[in-house]
């Protein structure tokens, strides 16, 4: 048996009536840019995720960078942010003049608010929680220590749509929140997507307007402004799948109860937290890290099996990057960086697939 750890192929057969559907009317309409299926898509993700507004854009890390730039962050202001995120993170900040200050992590692998705490300065301006692996921060205590020291959250819940805490869903807390639609997300179309939601009504204007060369809805020049727009093609086929996407996340809790009822009882692995472990998190397992002593080689084996697995952001934490120049005596993070892997974690894993990378792990372990 093979289980790649991602089947790009399939995702599209998975949901083929759907998006052929999108394609063909949005085709036959030549309703390319800006048009009624990204209007809809829009006012389905505010609906869905309960903010009030809701701004389609070109990718996950134009949203970040339009998001911080908008809420009026100034070029030399730090920002707080987990060193266990993708680059884009800190890299919207670095691209309009942010200084990110990297975070530690925690046994749950999101960002570790005490560290957090010890890292607020005289120039810190905001933080940027990562709702990383579709598992929402506790967020009543960070948006507490926000509130005490007058920071901006923005949250980058590229990873986190559909995820809550206290049965609030990610990217709705802060000032503004920012998902990502790369075909790998829980949520994801066939190419870069992205958005933005927010309950601010100036600072959503203000971003319809940064989208979309500076004209607002009546099209008059209000700024300047570049090109981000979610082409409405993509916005068609998220506008289809995002009705389906409660049972994707069902069908990925199913998954990772399965993985836990199995392999919690193997001593040299640690799993995420199981999915009926917490009241207060829902989550939604965008990806199923797990730590591993042995993790080097696991990961032969498995692969050895016909089992694709990953070290996720090819294996690096931000500030173990040499090149970004932010290192940071981060401990937890670097000791997580050397057990930490992702097993296949998605919908398009039959039964039978993730019944064989249990066995296969089992063997390794025997
Ligand atoms: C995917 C991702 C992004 C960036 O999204 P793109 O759409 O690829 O630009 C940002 N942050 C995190 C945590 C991500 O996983």
């Amino acid at each position: 048996m093979n289980v790649p750890f991602f089947n790009y192929q399939d995702l599209y057969l998975k949901d083929k009536i759907i998006v052929d559907q999108a394609i063909e009317s949005v085709m036959n309409k030549g309703a390319f840019i800006l048009q009624k299926e990204l209007a809809d898509f829009e006012k389905y993700l505010a609906h869905y995720t309960g903010a009030k507004f809701a701004l389609g854009v070109a990718n996950g890390t134009d949203a970040l960078w339009l998001a911080m730039m908008a809420c009026g962050l100034k070029p030399g202001d730090e920002v707080l942010m987990p060193s266990h995120t993708y680059v884009a993170t800190p890299a919207a900040a670095n691209f309009i003049g942010l200084n990110p200050i990297l975070v530690d992590c925690n046994d749950d692998h999101l960002m570790c608010i005490d560290d957090m705490k010890e890292k607020i300065s005289p120039k810190t301006r905001a933080i940027i929680p990562v709702q990383l692996n579709g598992r929402t921060l506790n967020m009543a205590e960070l948006l507490s220590i926000a509130d005490q020291n007058s920071l901006l959250v923005i949250e980058d819940a590229a990873q986190g749509l559909g995820s809550k805490y206290n049965g609030q869903m990610a990217g709705t807390f802060g000032l503004a929140g920012t998902y990502s639609f790369y075909p790998a997300k829980t949520l994801g179309c066939f190419g870069d997507g992205g958005a933005i939601v927010t309950n601010d009504e100036l600072l959503f204007n203000k971003l319809y307007e940064l989208r979309d060369h500076g004209r607002n809805k009546s099209g008059e020049y209000q700024r300047w402004g570049l090109n981000s727009r979610l082409d409405n093609l993509q916005a068609a086929i998220l506008l289809g799948k995002i009705k389906v996407l409660k049972q994707e996340i069902k069908r990925r809790r199913e998954i990772a109860e399965k993985y836990h009822i199995f392999l919690s009882i193997i001593p040299d692995l640690c799993l995420p937290p199981d999915p009926s472990s917490s009241e207060n998190h829902f989550d939604t397992y965008q990806n199923y890290e797990i730590e591993c002593g042995d993790r080097d080689n696991l990961k032969s084996f498995l692969s050895s099996k016909g089992i694709g697995t990953i070290i996720q952001w090819g294996g690096q934490a931000v500030h173990q990057i040499k090149a970004l120049g932010l290192y940071n005596n981060l401990p937890k993070t670097d000791r997580l960086f050397n057990k930490c892997l992702l097993l296949p974690m998605n919908t398009t894993l039959t039964s039978f697939q993730v019944d064989y990378v249990i066995e296969s792990i089992k063997e390794f372990y025997k």
